[in-house]
């Protein structure tokens, strides 16, 4: 059929490279103008203590509504921002946005909590980075100690670019948490010796659990390593009860995922909030 015959054809995979790129070139010339029309949206989830079932904090995930392709995801487009350095704008942008609503949502009466935002490394080596979390707790008046940073793994690795960072933003009550952990390169040393709060296990982790026996094994490991740290950990992507029965049982600290709730948008939040003070 033509549909086969296609991956014969020694053009085909030109013209597929052609649109992805096409499709690039177009996402980074949007994005400025995006920004700039009130595109983005901020949804949050929550993040789940264990023990006590009770709300620990909600994480800040970008959201683009686009007027012609709807709703694109952040796997989509973060990558690109990053490429072009718009991420250094645009995180700017998350970081205010995030901050003002929690300041929002604490001066409506609902109980104080943590809101925690993703930082790409791009926008951790800025050396305005620092400034510019300064500046948007001073603009929307929210305390440090309820926002928190998450930052990947591969960053770990440039430990005497990020100690300086790290130890100042500490010292003003911001705390800081390694994400997507297992899914990058890095030293254990580091991880010990820089000062970081909350281990964020990637749900690439969790997904086979409890089922798969290898899984398990390897989950617990990586629990005992961020306990041994003297970490918080945290489990990305819990979807199912027997999941989260699970983590309880080996000593996790908290969990994130459909199973307790997906990102909500600010409104819904507001309503969890709400629920969770009475
Ligand atoms: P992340 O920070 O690791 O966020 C977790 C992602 O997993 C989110 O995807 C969330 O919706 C999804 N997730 C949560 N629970 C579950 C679950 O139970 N099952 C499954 N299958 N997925 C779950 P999202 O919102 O599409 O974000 C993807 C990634 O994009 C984030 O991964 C983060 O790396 C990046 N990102 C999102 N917002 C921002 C931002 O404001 N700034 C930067 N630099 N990166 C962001
Ligand atoms: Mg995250
Ligand atoms: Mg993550
Ligand atoms: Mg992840």
């Amino acid at each position: 059929e033509a549909k086969n015959e296609s991956l014969h054809d020694p053009h085909y995979f030109d013209y597929y490279l052609m649109d992805k790129l096409l499709e690039r070139v177009q996402i980074e010339k949007k994005l400025p103008r995006a920004l700039a029309e009130g595109e983005f949206e901020l949804f949050y989830q929550p993040k789940i203590n264990l023990e006590t079932r009770t709300l620990t904090g909600l994480e800040a995930l970008i959201r683009w509504n686009d007027p012609e392709q709807g709703r694109i995801s952040p796997a989509a487009f973060i990558p690109i921002a990053e490429d072009s350095g718009f991420i250094v704008q645009l995180g700017e942008w998350v970081l205010r946005e995030a901050c003002r609503t929690n300041k929002m949502w604490q001066d409506a009466g609902h109980p104080k909590l943590p809101v925690s935002v993703n930082v790409s490394a791009i926008q951790f080596r800025h050396p305005q980075f620092v400034k510019t979390v300064e500046s948007a707790l001073q603009e929307t008046g929210l305390d440090p100690k309820y926002l928190e940073l998450e930052v990947t793994e591969s960053l770990l690795n440039e430990p005497v670019m990020i100690k300086d960072k790290l130890d100042f933003l500490k010292s003003r009550g911001i705390s800081l948490s390694i994400d997507d952990f297992g899914t990058g390169y890095s030293s254990i040393y580091y991880l010990k010796e820089l000062p970081l709060q909350v281990l964020k296990i990637d749900r690439t982790f969790i997904q086979n659990t409890p089922t798969s026996t290898r899984d398990n094994s390897l989950l617990l490991s990586i629990i005992q390593l961020g306990k041994s740290l003297g970490l918080t950990v945290l489990a990305e992507g819990v979807e199912t009860e027997e999941q989260f029965h699970f983590l309880r049982q080996h000593g996790c600290d908290q969990i994130q995922g459909f199973y307790f709730s997906r990102p909500l948008d600010s409104c819904s939040t507001a309503q969890l909030l709400a629920a969770h003070s009475d």
